[in-house]
């Protein structure tokens, strides 16, 4: 089966369904945005199952995303590999227990939007600063060379950020 937009948590769990197969990255309007070349697509395993009492989503997300060099602009092809190990929790109390070990989401009504939840995965991944292979050899020589020729806006990912953000709390 393909990578259903949403799904029921708790039968998908109970039934340990499982979501094998490509996403195109066209699909993610918030990622391919961000991307050189939106064609191509995401390379998804994800096993649904309980875990501990609570519903969970391992597996992993892959692919080679496109991404444009900021220090010289050329397109160069960015390896994407990471595990998930999702908690989908009901609220923010669990929430909060879970976070220490696992990577709780919080779902409403036993539904979670399953592609905005991989998306947002995925552009936690991204660098913020991307640079490409000859341009990241040089900066490592040279590290001057890594001023780029305008100012460089120094910004948080936002989603780094409001993560941090949850953790503290
Ligand atoms: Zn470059």
């Amino acid at each position: 089966m393909g990578i259903p937009t949403r799904i029921r948590v708790s039968s998908a769990a109970a039934q340990a369904e499982r979501y094998d197969g490509g996403l195109p990255l066209k699909s993610l309007p918030r990622l391919a945005g961000l991307l050189a070349d939106v064609g191509g697509a995401l390379e998804v395993s994800l096993q649904a199952q309980m875990r501990e009492g609570h519903a969970a989503l391992q597996g992993s997300l892959g692919g080679s995303l496109t991404l444009a060099c900021k220090r010289c602009g050329k397109s160069y092809a960015w390896p994407l590999e990471t595990e998930v190990d999702w908690r989908l929790v009901a609220d923010e109390a669990s929430e909060r227990a879970l976070m220490q070990e696992f990577e709780p989401l919080l779902v409403e009504d036993d539904e979670l939007q399953l592609r905005e939840a991989i998306e947002d995965e995925v552009l936690l991944c991204l660098p913020m600063l991307p640079r490409c292979e000859s341009c990241e050899n040089m900066v490592a020589s040279q590290p001057e060379a890594a001023a780029p020729v305008e100012e460089e806006p120094r910004r948080e990912n936002p989603f780094a950020a409001l993560k941090k953000q949850l953790k503290s709390d």
